[in-house]
């Protein structure tokens, strides 16, 4: 059937339907082959640098890679960094929503794919519905770069082969359109077929999707059986039969993530978990950094005992250390009764100190003893207390300079920032937004009882386009306050995510009067809008503001301003004098 049926409209109802064929046309190639540039020294797709590597090169680096972990760690290392590649092209991609529908847009990816030389792709089928998040879509591989990488080493393999691929495909997908989506190679020349053929749904769609979605997992070459709680939880389907838990309580919340600074992160946190050794969270407000204080409390030796969070910006400084080492009855006025402190609670487990520089002094002082000696006292005691302890810490603030200007002590300093892990910030890990947006929706959907179908077209283009100056901790509000607002059945939408005050305006958007997203207006355009809607147009007013107007887009250069509203320079000149 030639249905064909797409409709790209972020500024219309925000629907995104595609039932496309392998009858229709594909799209011409040449303004993304436009995109891609040749010069010395450095070729480039849109604005992305990419490089011409050698086939043998890279089988060579591909054996090795099998070779040394194994096969199957070495297909994760290539699926992620093929997935690190497709969700670059998807913001490629996403770019074109102007030039191209929908589903045109869409089929940019397999494009790409080719352009870069990687694959020759038909698309068999595809079939979306982004608001009720429905995806299938089917693709013929032909010639495919990895067949032939695998075949000069390995020869014809019983599995298929074309792992980097998999990952380029489920990694565009994913990321075009906001929601996770796992392909499967069915058929792979590399295991004898005539082609490849590989097939995408979302991951939930998948009966069996664990097998392949270890292999997102970081660090798979850890020598070390792939466990179910290693996995993102989105990304995990509940087993069968079971229902998800609802994640009320705070320390059940996962991580999530696939990005390169994520998994840098995870990464170093897996390697120092089973120590003692201190560790320090370093990151903005917002990263998630208790979050990973619990997980390298979970996986670590001490995972028995109890995890202890003090957040010692929230304390009252003449508080603090009573708070964390306890106090004796009598040691000041409102000590009725001995209590232990949070260092002795946490006892055999790990003691996590939330933005610890905002530290006073004295308290300082107390700590740096207690972690050198493992021994504290409380207020009002002399008598010492051995505390086998992990001390977590965590802190947003830059240390280093704090200990120069002298607020923060050097010893303590040093003792604190033995193994210091950076938690990147959501603008930096942009291709785990479609996992987040994923988890926290699913997450609010069951707390709050509401059915929520996904996020509609344009909601996906304003959330991956925001810049999220508050983290993931922002990203998580605004779904949860979008989930309270949205009706039984439908898809989150724009106004619902951004109430006034959080409107996404850092990359210049602004909700217009019919709730789709536009370039925010500058004051001149409000000045100028206003002008219409008055009774009488003034038209010298009218066209004063358009022509500063374009003056201030064209950043004071009146060259460019008068070519922009199709005037002359010497037009231009004559007008701006006569005003
Ligand atoms: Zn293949």
């Amino acid at each position: 059937m030639g249905g064909g049926v797409s409709s790209f409209s972020p500024e219309g109802d925000g629907s995104a339907k595609v039932h496309w064929t392998e009858h229709e046309k594909m799209p011409g190639i040449d303004d993304l082959r436009a995109r891609l540039r040749f010069r010395p020294g450095r070729i480039s797709l849109d604005d992305k640098r990419m490089a011409l590597l050698h086939v043998r090169s890279l089988a060579a680096l591909r054996r090795e890679l099998v070779d040394s972990f194994g096969a199957d760690a070495a297909c994760g290392l290539l699926t992620r960094m093929g997935y690190a590649s497709g969700s670059e092209d998807a913001e490629t991609a996403r770019t074109l929503g102007k030039e191209r529908s929908f589903v045109d847009a869409f089929l940019s990816g397999p494009q790409m794919h080719m352009l870069e030389g990687i694959v020759v792709v038909e698309p068999l089928r595809v079939e979306l519905d982004v608001e009720k998040g429905h995806y299938y879509g089917e693709f013929l591989w032909m010639d495919s770069i990895e067949v032939d990488c695998h075949l000069l080493h390995h020869g014809l393999s019983a599995e298929p082969v074309c792992w980097m691929q998999v990952g380029y495909a489920s990694g565009y997908t994913t990321v075009f359109l906001g929601r996770p989506i796992l392909y499967r190679e069915v058929e792979c020349r590399g295991a004898g077929a005539k082609n490849c053929r590989i097939v995408g749904r979302p991951v939930e769609a998948w009966e069996d999707a664990l097998d392949d979605l270890r292999h997102f997992r970081p660090e798979t070459f850890v020598n070390r059986a792939p466990r179910r709680d290693d996995l993102p939880i989105d990304l995990a389907p509940p087993p069968s039969g079971v229902k998800p838990e609802p994640t009320a309580r705070h320390g059940t919340d996962e991580m999530v993530g696939l990005s390169s600074g994520f998994n840098a992160a995870s990464h170093l946190l897996r390697k120092v978990a089973d120590t003692d050794a201190t560790v320090l969270f370093l990151g903005e407000t917002g990263v998630g950094k208790e979050l990973f204080a619990r997980k390298l409390h979970a996986i670590g030796a001490r995972a028995g005992g109890q995890f202890v969070a003090v957040n010692c910006a929230a304390i009252p400084e003449n508080l603090v250390e009573a708070e964390l080492f306890g106090v004796e009855k009598g040691a000041y006025t409102g000590a009725v009764a001995s209590r232990p402190g949070r260092f002795e609670r946490a006892h055999g487990g790990t003691l996590f100190l939330d933005e610890v520089g905002t530290l006073a002094h004295a308290a300082q002082a107390k700590l740096l003893r207690a972690l050198q000696t493992g021994e504290i006292e409380r207020v009002g005691s002399t008598q010492t207390r051995e505390v086998s302890v992990r001390v977590v810490a965590a802190t947003n603030e830059d240390l280093k300079r704090n200990v120069a200007e002298g607020r923060f002590r050097r010893d303590l300093f040093y003792r604190l920032n033995v193994f210091p892990i950076h938690v990147p910030p959501l603008r930096e890990r942009r291709d785990d937004l479609p996992l987040l947006m994923r988890y926290f929706l699913d997450k609010f959907a069951r707390r709050h009882r509401r059915h929520v179908t996904g996020f509609t077209e344009r909601a996906i283009h304003a959330l991956l386009d925001y810049d999220y100056p508050g983290n993931i901790r922002e990203l998580e509000n605004m779904i949860e306050r979008a989930v309270i607002l949205s009706a039984d059945g439908s898809a989150l939408d724009v106004h619902q995510l951004f109430s006034d005050s959080g409107m996404p305006r850092s990359r210049g958007l602004s909700i217009d009067d019919a709730g789709a997203l536009r370039p925010a207006r500058s004051p001149l355009e409000e000045q100028l809008s206003s002008a219409i809607k008055s009774e009488g147009i003034d038209i010298d007013a009218l066209e004063a503001a358009a022509l500063r107007m374009a003056l201030d887009h064209a950043g004071g250069n009146r060259h460019h301003a008068a070519k922009s509203i199709g005037l002359t320079y010497r037009q231009l000149a004559y007008r701006l004098k006569a005003k």
